[in-house]
């Protein structure tokens, strides 16, 4: 096994709030280490929605998922955070006392981790596609078969189908169609739980010729060394019709695992953990949550409340890690001790 690590802090997930959050620990000297269950860092942003423009980051009129996430990588360069991509946290031991915490974490793979604080930044938990029951579609994944669009240029001039009546469903419906070679949509029954202007737009496109609607389900698939060519559909009347296809895109929703961290005493309501919010501790003094995972009065799952959550938590989170040294409140703006962090003077 390997050696345990010592650290500071292990953060929990590396979307959007545990990656600023090493920028907030990082201007008070507190040093971390990042585990996320998916090989790359981003978080939802990067996984769900990288090419979508997101409107409401402050400073940035418009950014993409991804060029949110790569600014955000750029901004902790600085604080060398260590990145464990590909792994999931697991058992949980408390060491120290309420007063000076002490953990150790140990990973899937058998590292392990003594730190002093825990930050739980695991937003949904690790999302999985559900995917639909239709017989042989493995073969097709990767290649023909995406549960999430992470290169709309994989669609370009090929017949996409997308299946499903939610927002994914619909939004993707209305971006692809300008550079699919021919986009259909199929729903099970011609009632769609996106948001209304996006299924007007999605009518206005059928009404147009532009896109074809199918009501009914899924029943087979052809194609040949994980290239599909086409579908069977069967409708709700039972005929069964057949639709070319090369891009299947199934929008059946998405499973969030939180995996071990349910079994380390949070108290966790509806799988979101409790904080105040003050600091964003849990009732086990270290460890925090921030983002999309905590729950507390008034909350909102919006990414710039996980940047606020992960400023407070550092606060509290310095009495911890440096519990004799006074912490002064500084401006990057103004203190020359904080542009020397930062490599900027
Ligand atoms: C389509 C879509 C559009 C959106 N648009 C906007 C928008 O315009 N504006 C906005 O503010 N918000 C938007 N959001 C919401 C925003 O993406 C989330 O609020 C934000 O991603 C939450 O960040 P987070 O860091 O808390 O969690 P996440 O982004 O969910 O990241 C959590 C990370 O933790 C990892 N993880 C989970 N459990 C474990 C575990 N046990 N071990 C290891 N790793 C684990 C996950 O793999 C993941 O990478 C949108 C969301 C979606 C789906």
């Amino acid at each position: 096994m390997s050696e345990c690590i010592k650290t500071d802090v292990v953060i929990v997930g590396a979307g959007p709030a545990g990656l600023f959050a090493v920028f907030e620990l990082g201007l008070l000297d507190i040093k971390c280490h990042l585990v996320d269950i998916l090989q790359k860092a981003g978080g939802q942003c990067s996984e769900l929605y990288p090419e979508k423009p997101i409107y409401d980051i402050p400073g940035y009129p418009i950014v993409t998922g991804q060029g949110l996430v790569d600014h955000l990588l750029r901004q902790i360069e600085p604080f060398h955070p260590t990145f464990h991509l590909g792994e999931m946290v697991d058992a949980l031991e408390v060491l120290g006392t309420p007063e000076a915490p002490l953990f150790r974490v140990a990973f899937g793979s058998g590292q392990s981790f003594e730190c002093k604080v825990i930050i739980v930044a695991a937003g949904g938990g690790s999302f999985q596609p559900k995917k639909p029951p239709i017989e042989g579609i493995e073969a097709y994944e990767g290649n023909s078969v995406f549960y999430a669009v992470r290169k709309m240029e994989d669609f370009r001039d090929k017949n996409v189908v997308i299946v499903g009546g939610g927002d994914s469903a619909l939004d993707w419906t209305l971006n692809l169609q300008p550079i699919a070679k021919r986009l259909t949509l199929i729903h099970r029954r011609d009632d769609f739980r996106a948001a209304p202007h996006s299924v007007k737009a999605m009518r206005q496109l059928v009404a147009e010729e532009k896109i074809d609607l199918h009501i009914g389900q899924v029943s087979f698939l052809a194609g040949e060394r994980g290239e599909l060519s086409s579908l069977s559909l069967k409708g709700g009347d039972g005929a069964v019709r057949e639709i070319a296809c090369e891009r299947l895109i199934p929008f059946f929703g998405l499973t969030m695992k939180l995996g071990p961290i349910a079994q380390w005493g949070l108290n966790l309501n509806e799988n979101l953990i409790p904080v105040d919010t003050e600091r964003f501790e849990t009732n086990v003094p270290g460890i925090f949550a921030i983002g999309d995972i905590n729950h507390y009065p008034g909350k909102l799952k919006l990414i710039l409340c996980g940047f606020h959550e992960g400023a407070l938590a550092a606060q509290k989170i310095h009495r911890y890690v440096y519990p004799d040294k006074k912490l002064t409140f500084q401006y990057t703006t103004s203190s020359s001790n904080l542009q020397k962090k930062l490599g900027v003077n």
